[in-house]
């Protein structure tokens, strides 16, 4: 029998050797990471990661292209790899995707419109609604990337109500698979189904990390440019969205991204985290 300093005594070297157990397993752990490579763990939204380690990289994607060529030309001048998402069967949708063809370092992607909850603005032509059955989600993608030629992947114009359809996100990004295009959930929803109907299908997807230009004001387009490029340090890499629309945001990127060159951050298409 063990009189009670013992039991004290022994209790006080079970409880050390618990605790010289748990240093091991969390430093063995540590270091196993270390040691093949692992990237810090990816952001929950992810469904995979990519296969490569990145470092400070930039997904930069315009949305919203499409109504004046005018608009795309201000992003296209600027001479980072870059990716513009194009709405289909606008004034300006087949001069912007011939404009972008021509530069080697953007890319076009079909922007598909996808019913919000707000009905505050149109979903134009080619639109996919809530109601819309899954059997012609189909010949609607068919026909709007017929309309932006070239287009290597798509991604959602608003959709918040569309993309926490399961049935619908599955049609998406089943037609996606069969057409070989990558799908980039613009996360307009907290409650999207893409991550789950890409993981069902076995498919890789990400998500928009940043928006820049939400506010339309410089100040708030160069805050969320911050955050941006703090997300790209911390996580290897982000997705920032921005918008054709925006000068304020063409002038953002414009003015910055020669010293982020300098400071080590490279800008890359998106299809290259499909790869
Ligand atoms: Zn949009």
């Amino acid at each position: 029998m063990l009189c009670d300093k013992e039991k004290m005594t022994a209790k006080r070297h079970n409880k050390r050797k618990n605790l010289y157990f748990a240093y091991l397993t969390f430093y063995g752990l540590g270091l196993s990471l270390l040691l093949c490579g692992c990237r810090s763990p990816v952001p929950p939204q992810k469904v995979s990661a990519p296969p490569v380690a990145r470092h400070k990289q930039i997904f930069l994607v315009i949305d919203d292209a499409g109504l004046a060529l005018s608009e795309t030309r201000r992003f296209l001048e600027i001479p980072v790899p870059m990716t513009i998402a194009v709405l289909p069967h606008l004034k300006d949708t087949e001069q912007v995707c011939r404009a972008i063809a021509r530069h080697a370092n953007k890319q076009a992607i079909l922007h598909q419109p996808m019913e919000a909850y707000s009905h505050s603005v149109a979903l134009g032509k080619g639109g996919i609604y809530s109601a819309t059955p899954s059997s012609e989600v189909s010949a609607i993608l068919g026909r709007n990337l017929a309309s932006v030629r070239g287009a290597v992947g798509m991604n959602n114009h608003m959709g918040s109500r569309v993309t926490e359809s399961p049935e619908l996100m599955r049609a998406v990004l089943d037609d996606c698979r069969a057409r070989g295009l990558f799908f980039l959930d613009s996360k307009t929803s907290y409650n999207s189904q893409v991550p789950s109907a890409a993981r069902s299908l076995g498919m890789h997807m990400e998500q928009r990390d940043v928006f820049l230009d939400i506010q339309h004001d410089r100040d708030h387009i160069r805050k969320m440019w911050g955050q941006a490029v703090s997300k790209a340090r911390k996580n290897g890499y982000v997705i920032v969205i921005g918008h054709a629309w925006s000068a304020e945001t063409a002038a953002t990127i414009r003015d910055s991204f020669q010293t982020l060159e300098n400071q080590g951050y490279t800008f890359h298409l998106l299809s290259e985290l499909y790869k």
